[in-house]
């Protein structure tokens, strides 16, 4: 699915941050999220991941804060909604409260500036991978909706790729679910794919043959413009065991190759590094790949 692109979507450029704050971040004397701008824009980075990941609790002041500071020094906002969220659910109760997540994640996203709700859309512990993606989609259907009637309509649902056996987020389905509606982004964790793959990214053309898939199943705005995640992962048999550093040794997938393709392609995705306390260290090291490829 070729097109011709917007001057608005050609304008946007590669962006690299961190997810969440590193260690040396709270090591030099900072405390607070929103003191990460004008330190991340210092170090030459333009992301930033808020996590909600074990809870939407954030005073709308505090959202404002993040969204003037953000926008002062041009770092673009996302959130990941909390990892409780199941789409796959056939609860009706926790099915309304995933929806007040992601609605209150949006909420808050908005007032810091920004756009991009990242979320894992389920796992199927008690149903098959068909049944769950197609509670997941309906789900999803509903939630757009949603979004729409609540003033949420200009931001963008982003289902992750996930990293275990068990968990929905093939790279097939998380293409797919972009298919219900223009609102919905694909985030892509290639870390994920590696580990769910069991370590299935090794080279330049395993990076080519999951952007081809994109190419292919996505709206020409959402491949140029897809989120992602990126670090370096640990497995098991079952898939995704725990995030790494780039500077522990042995683990993948490697950056590099990705890179060049990104580059080549001339694709512009906001890149999240997840590494474990040293996130923003990482992000730096991404983006001189990068701009050395
Ligand atoms: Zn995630």
């Amino acid at each position: 699915m070729l097109g011709v692109l917007t001057p608005e979507e050609k304008k946007n450029s590669v962006r690299f941050g961190p997810s969440g704050n590193s260690e040396s971040f709270y090591a030099i004397g900072y405390k607070h999220s929103f003191e990460a701008f004008a330190w991340l824009n210092g170090l030459g980075l333009s992301a930033y991941e808020y996590s909600f990941s074990h809870g939407v609790n954030m005073k709308p002041e505090t959202a404002e804060t993040i969204g003037r500071e953000a926008s002062k020094y041009n770092i673009a906002v996302s959130c990941h909604a909390p990892y409780y969220i199941n789409l796959a659910t056939e609860e009706t109760e926790k099915k309304q409260k995933n929806i007040d997540y992601l609605v209150d994640s949006a909420r808050l996203l908005k007032m810091m500036g920004g756009k991009r709700v990242v979320f894992h859309p389920g796992s199927f512990a008690k149903t098959t991978q068909v049944k769950a993606y197609e509670n997941i989609e309906k789900a999803l259907a509903e939630i757009v909706a949603i979004f729409r009637q609540e003033g949420l309509g200009d931001m963008m649902l982003c289902p992750e790729t996930l990293g275990k056996k068990r968990q929905s987020g093939s790279l097939d389905e998380i293409i797919a679910l972009c298919d219900i509606d223009d609102m919905i982004y694909p985030t892509i964790d290639f870390g994920h794919l590696h580990a769910r793959g069991q370590g299935a990214i090794v080279c330049e053309q395993d990076y080519a043959d999951i952007l081809d898939a994109m190419e292919k199943g996505l709206s020409p705005e959402k491949y140029q413009n897809f989120h992602s995640h990126f670090s370096h992962i640990e497995y098991t048999d079952a898939g995704e065991k725990q995030h790494r550093t780039f500077a522990d040794f042995g683990f993948g997938p490697d950056f590099a190759p990705l890179a060049k393709q990104v580059k080549q392609r001339g694709l512009t995705p906001t890149f999240i590094c997840e590494s474990r306390g040293t996130m923003a260290e990482d992000a730096l090291v991404m983006k001189r790949i990068y701009e050395n490829e």
